[in-house]
């Protein structure tokens, strides 16, 4: 499907530039509502005048992308999946990550602190905050009870989105009604339950997951959830392991985002989810060892689905604190495949400050890419160095590779120097460049005026560095010494 331009969704507004959405001009309404910064809903005109209605259909149909976006969930930490545009990351963008939800059992004796534990985890890495998507609440006891019983604890204690996992449609049902204001993922309807799952969704506008290892059986019960007025539906092919199984898997999730995508088959456009934790069901956990060797097998399911873009995942592994090694894996890559290609991985130049630094304080320089940048200042947070980041310009590139492509120079850090004031704020001239940048310090100390220390390659080299090379006083005397000369 050919992505709208601009021009094709202003044709679609009011054009007054009547600013009550909060933009100067619909131009610019119509530029942001595809980059999915802003709603339909934000142009007042669209959603309060009939005669606008027309238009207002015609434009949401326009921007749904092929593969319809599906929420779980409410409040702050509800999380939308699918709405993918591409196939291919580099094509555009995803626009919603791998959702990852953590599965638990109805009779854990556990439950509360594992879902506490998991509410609150959060990774910090390279500048974001990394947390989990959702529960999934499996009916592992059998029991009606238990099952109500586990779904309401959860839905008290966390506010992550729930998917209430029962292949009994009357046990998954009468759960769902004690929690329905929670917007929980029905998990799921097959060949057998679609109509009675489907018309408690209907009726309650819930999501639902529909399962199937046939995929024609899979885009008939989609057909089917979509005619009965089912809005949210998440399709399951099924995960498989073992020797030829894994093919399987993989070709199905592909089949289905390129029927989608490439194909725009209505019975395909929704997001897509698998259940590494399916791998549980087939294996014997007798010792330590195997419990490793089964959480690595799962966690590499997981992270081939969401190498392909897979919409949601749920995990068995990282329940615990002693497994958060299996979350880390796939919180971290994730980070990484879902960034935004086209967004400059740079932060903002200029002068940092790092806790209470005094006039004496080093002043260390770096570039401004991102993965760079924010690595620098946790290694001196970490080590508690007291200091000023001076933080240049290099195009949002990488030390080294700005350093030979001359984007990291002798002259850009000597106009930073200047710009943020960085010796304004010390009593000495003092710079500590990236060893990576070593061959720049000569002209670098003519450019800036400066006494150039060229520190370690890598920033966890700082503290030996500071330990053993950090004399300031000596450098300036130095320093001195030259200006008399
Ligand atoms: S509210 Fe609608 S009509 Fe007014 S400027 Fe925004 S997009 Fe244009």
């Amino acid at each position: 499907m050919a992505r709208p331009s601009p021009l094709e969704i202003y044709a679609l507004l009011d054009k007054s530039n009547c600013k009550e959405c909060g933009y100067d001009t619909c131009m610019a309404f119509a530029t942001d509502i595809l980059e999915r910064k802003i709603k339909v809903q934000d142009c007042t005109h669209l959603m309060q005048e009939r005669k606008q209605f027309k238009n207002r259909d015609k434009l949401i149909k326009l921007i749904t992308p092929p593969q319809r976006p599906v929420t779980i969930g409410v409040g702050d930490r509800a999380v939308t999946i699918g709405g993918e545009e591409v196939l291919m990351r580099h094509q555009l963008t995803y626009y919603n990550q791998s959702a990852i939800f953590i599965e638990i059992a109805d009779d854990d004796s556990d439950l509360e602190d594992i879902v506490k534990y998991l509410t609150d985890l959060k990774i910090e890495r390279i500048g974001d905050v990394l947390t989990l998507d959702g529960l999934a609440l499996r009916n592992v006891s059998g029991d009606k009870e238990q099952f109500k019983l586990a779904a309401k604890k959860i839905a008290e204690l966390s506010n992550l989105p729930i998917m209430l996992c029962c292949f009994n449609a009357d046990i998954l049902l009468e759960t769902a009604e004690e929690i329905k204001d929670k917007r929980p993922l029905l998990y799921a309807a097959t060949k057998d339950t679609w109509e009675q799952v489907g018309k408690f969704a209907v009726q309650n506008v819930l999501p639902v997951a529909i399962v199937s290892s046939n995929l024609d059986e899979l885009m008939s019960l989609s057909a089917t959830l979509q005619k009965l007025g089912v809005k949210g539906i998440i399709l399951d092919s099924g995960t498989f392991y073992g020797s030829g199984k894994l093919s399987i898997t993989y070709d199905n999730i592909m089949q289905l985002r390129n029927a989608a995508i490439n194909k725009e088959d209505p019975n395909a456009s929704w997001p897509i989810m698998g259940v590494p934790a399916a791998y549980w069901n087939q294996v014997k956990v007798e010792n330590d060892k195997d419990l490793w060797l089964h959480q690595y097998q799962e966690i590499i399911m997981g992270a081939i689905m969401e190498s392909i873009d897979t919409s949601l995942i749920v995990i068995h592994a990282g329940q615990n604190k002693k497994d958060i090694w299996a979350l880390l894996a796939l919180m971290t890559l994730r980070q990484s495949i879902f960034s935004d290609p086209r967004i400059y991985p740079a932060v903002d130049p200029g002068l940092y400050t790092i806790g209470e630094p005094d006039d004496m304080a080093p002043i260390f320089v770096t570039s401004n890419y991102r993965m760079t940048k924010i690595p620098v200042e946790q290694d001196l947070q970490g080590a508690n160095i007291d200091c000023l980041l001076l933080v240049v310009d290099s195009e949002g590139i990488g030390i080294e590779s700005a350093v030979a492509g001359g984007q990291f120079n002798a002259g850009g850090i000597a106009e930073a120097v200047k710009e943020f004031g960085a010796f304004d704020k010390v009593k000495h001239r003092i710079l500590i460049i990236p060893g990576m940048a070593a061959r720049l310090s000569g002209s670098l100390e003519d450019e800036a005026d400066a006494f150039v220390l060229v520190g370690p390659r890598d920033s966890s080299g700082i503290p030996k560095f500071m330990e053993t090379l950090w004399k300031p006083e000596e450098c300036m005397k130095e320093y001195e010494s030259w200006e008399k000369e």
